[in-house]
């Protein structure tokens, strides 16, 4: 095999990992990307669908609040509009009373949407980078600290760099790559000890000629106690000439297959808005627990954003040649694309100031 000799790799072509290589080619400084994937994002995968319409698999919603990913959409001249909410939404209380139209209060914080999917986001920082920085396909096994230098070995090629950057989330970090010599036992306990954000959420979306749910008796806004779709919000385009429903559903359908859960998805829809919920375009779902490259499961019960922004993550390993990034890592909003962005604000920092 040829090994490739390099500066600084990153592992993982999510958002941390683009948003680390778009700013460090911003001054002049070029890293390489090695991505399991065949394709960028990560957690963040908006699914184009035919007719205009798009379902986010994966991240979707930011606020105001979230000012570094604020900030850098701004920048990359990426738009984000609110999310539709009507003022009523369908309650769905117990499973033996009718769903209800119940009103909303006001929103006091709103959520946004990036204008054209969340994944404009990756394909305008990936727009940035050459061709040949990024390696897709290339799952990362090994990594070996040697004198000053890291070898990195993929599922296709080995590689040598003098800094090697990781954005998996902690758990998945320590579980699938071998570090030689091993990671310090502190580290190694928090990581497996850190929850993976939304790892074990089920994202399932329809697509619709018409947005029949925009009416004077129903919502597009769902709440729903019974299940087995817990919450679901109007996801059309912000030019309005596409339209979907998205939503979570329970993680009790984890095992059951996707023709199952498409049936209970539409069962659940036709109590509140009739026969023409089976007039969709297309059905999406991701079971995120199944995506080997965000989830693997906990030796026992993890708290939602257990150890998330641990400070252990952010201190010096192998004489600071490693680097753990990862929105999971962030000082603030770990978990969250804004996390993700602080996490590569200061990774870039930390390197820039070692080179
Ligand atoms: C269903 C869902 C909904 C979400 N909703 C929101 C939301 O509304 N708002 C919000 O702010 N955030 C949301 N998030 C969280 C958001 O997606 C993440 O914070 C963000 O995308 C994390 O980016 P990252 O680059 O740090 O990690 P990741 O996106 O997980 O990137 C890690 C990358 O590493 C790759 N990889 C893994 N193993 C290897 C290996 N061995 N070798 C090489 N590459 C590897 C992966 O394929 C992946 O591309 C959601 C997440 C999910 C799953």
């Amino acid at each position: 095999m040829q090994k490739e000799k390099t500066s600084i790799v990153i592992i993982g072509a999510g958002l941390t990992g683009l948003t680390i290589a778009y700013l460090l080619k911003k001054q002049g400084i070029s890293a390489t990307l090695i991505e399991a994937r065949d394709r960028l994002g990560g957690r963040i995968h908006t699914q184009y669908l035919d007719g205009g319409s798009s379902i986010e698999l994966g991240a979707t919603w930011l606020g105001k609040k979230h000012s570094h990913l604020v900030k850098l959409l701004e920048e990359l001249d990426l738009d984000i509009f609110e999310q539709f909410m009507d003022e009523r939404a369908i309650y769905e209380h117990m499973s033996f009373t009718a769903p209800q139209l119940v009103r909303l209060p006001d929103n006091q914080d709103p959520s946004f949407r990036i204008k054209g999917g969340t994944s404009q986001l990756i394909q305008k920082l990936a727009s940035y980078l050459d061709e040949q920085q990024i390696y897709l396909n290339q799952e990362v096994k090994t990594v070996h600290f040697t004198g000053a230098k890291v070898q990195i070995s993929t599922s296709k090629q080995d590689m040598e760099a003098d800094h090697l950057i990781t954005t998996l989330p902690p758990k998945l970090l320590v579980t699938s790559i071998q570090f030689t010599p091993s990671l310090p036992d502190a580290l190694m306990d928090i990581a497996e000890h850190t929850h993976t954000w939304m790892g074990e959420s089920i994202k399932v979306g329809l697509s619709y000629p018409q947005a029949f749910w925009k009416s004077q008796t129903t919502s597009g806004t769902i709440f729903s106690n019974v299940g087995p779709i817990t919450e679901m919000y109007d996801h059309s385009t912000f030019e309005n000439d596409g339209f979907a429903l998205k939503g979570f559903m329970n993680g009790a359908f984890h095992g059951a297959s996707k023709e199952e859960r498409k049936s209970q998805v539409l069962n659940q829809l036709k109590k509140y808005y009739g026969e023409v919920v089976e007039d969709f375009l297309s059905y999406e779902e991701c079971v995120w627990n199944q995506e080997a490259y965000t989830f693997t499961p906990y030796q026992e019960f993890i708290l939602p954003h257990q150890n998330n922004g641990n400070p252990i993550f952010r201190e010096q390993y192998y004489n600071g040649r490693l680097i753990i990034a990862g929105s999971e890592t962030a000082k603030n909003f770990p978990g969250y694309m804004d996390g993700a962005v602080q996490s590569a604000q200061e990774t870039v920092a930390q390197i820039t100031g070692r080179l």
